[in-house]
């Protein structure tokens, strides 16, 4: 898949736990978020061969501690399900995707073709928000 250009796979940690739920704020819940990110970075290498500089966090749910960590960690461009318009200047350690959960392919064309605009992405969120 990856090999026909059509296909990327990133990192979405290891295990997919909301550490937020599972620990207390502090230094144990950063070092359990830390081997999660070295963890699923070691399982692309060995089952690809590569790992990229990206990361897609568990239900778009992240502290400013985790963008921390996941910097420390090499990934440079850090996916949350926040609402808002992803712009060539917006933050790469920001930036906005689409929940699908069990969407149809139709209701995704349309959320593609409305972030895929500035404006309509603008707007949209902007209705979102009130
Ligand atoms: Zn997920």
């Amino acid at each position: 898949m990856h090999s026909t250009g059509s296909f990327e796979f990133h990192s979405h940690t290891h295990t997919h736990t909301r550490w937020d739920l599972q620990l207390p704020t502090g230094p144990d819940r950063i070092a359990a978020i830390s081997q999660e990110l070295a963890l699923s970075r070691a399982a692309l290498e060995r089952r690809l061969g590569y790992s990229s500089d990206h990361l897609c966090w568990p239900q778009g749910y992240y502290e400013a501690d985790y963008v921390d960590a996941a910097v420390k960690q090499g990934f440079n461009y850090l996916y949350t399900t926040e609402n808002k318009p992803n712009l060539r200047t917006g933050d790469p350690l920001h930036i906005g995707r689409v929940v699908t959960k069990e969407r149809s392919a139709a209701w995704l064309g349309q959320r593609l073709a409305i972030y895929g605009s500035p404006l309509l992405s603008h707007l949209y969120t902007k209705l979102r928000k009130s």
